[in-house]
């Protein structure tokens, strides 16, 4: 976990050592990377702060990470421009404020996330100042922004920084989606979780990969809902078509595309790349054995 985060691998270690112990300071800044980083960094790591697993967090699977992971965590905040380029006025910090004094709904934490923290004008950032000087034991604030130049010195030094690398993408996408959704398919049908799991462990550093894939998953799970079963297989497509047939039922069939839509429209939320991939690992052996 925590790959993209950091430049270097022992930020990366350090960070996972801190969530894993529940040490992580109360407030983070994550700079640089693009924003599909930024947000997926700050996904993970606010997965993470709310996950109740009793092993290692963020796991992806429990009640509290699937509510991250689809938006409706009731105590995950996100605090962000009114239109992109806008200031973030010192409203916002006050509304912000008001929800931290309240004890969270659904656990132990309350996590704001503040995306573009570069355009809280100085009036906001005096008043996060505020609550960064006595923060609330339930309170955790993650600030995304490219920089943290752009912040005033005042709350540097009361957050801990940590700096971004992009995700690495591959340009071959096109050509290797088809053959990687089929792989999924035909790992799901004669392997276990496990060696899915091991399939696309390659494309945690691949978003547009893995969401190309998602893509050319349904199609595959359309023509074995309608593939005759006697009819032999002349193509590829259609070895995996029959393959599908044989082995699944149609609600499973029915099921799994449902699954490639909801993880396919997670990753255009930006959701965390890691979490999405375990999310449908799980979701897919889940269906195999229903
Ligand atoms: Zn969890």
């Amino acid at each position: 976990m925590f790959e993209q985060l950091a430049v270097d691998r022992k930020t990366a270690a350090a960070i996972d050592e801190a969530v894993q112990r529940g040490r992580l300071p109360h407030a983070l800044i994550l700079e640089g990377g693009d924003e599909a980083t930024r947000l997926a960094a700050a996904q993970e790591i606010a997965c993470a702060l709310v996950c109740e697993s009793a092993d290692r967090k963020p796991c992806g699977v429990c009640p509290k990470c699937r509510k991250a992971l689809s938006g409706s965590h009731p105590d995950l905040y996100l605090i962000e421009p009114e239109k992109e380029g806008a200031p973030i006025k010192v409203d916002a910090i006050r509304a912000l404020k008001s929800h931290a004094t309240l004890r969270p709904n659904d656990g132990d934490r309350s996590v704001f996330h503040i995306r573009e923290a570069q355009l809280m004008n100085v009036q906001a950032q005096n008043a996060l100042l505020k609550i960064l000087e006595e923060p609330a034991p339930h309170v955790s604030i993650l600030l995304t922004c490219p920089s943290k130049a752009a912040l005033l010195e005042t709350i540097r030094s009361r957050a801990t920084a940590f700096a971004l690398s992009n995700e690495t993408a591959t340009d071959t996408t096109d050509e290797t989606a088809p053959q990687t959704a089929k792989d999924m398919l035909k790992t799901l049908c004669e392997g276990s979780e496990l060696d899915l799991l091991v399939l696309l462990a390659p494309l945690q550093k691949d978003r547009p990969l893995f969401r190309a894939a998602l893509s050319a998953v349904r199609p595959l799970l359309r023509d074995a809902l309608v593939a005759g079963e006697d009819l032999p297989a002349m193509t590829q497509e259609e070895e995996t078509a029959l393959l599908l047939r044989r082995r699944l039922t149609q609600k499973q069939l029915l099921d799994l595309m449902d699954a490639a839509q909801s993880c396919a429209d997670a990753l255009d939320r930006n959701a965390n790349l890691n979490l999405v991939l375990t999310y449908y690992c799980s979701r897919c052996s889940e269906i195999k054995l229903s």
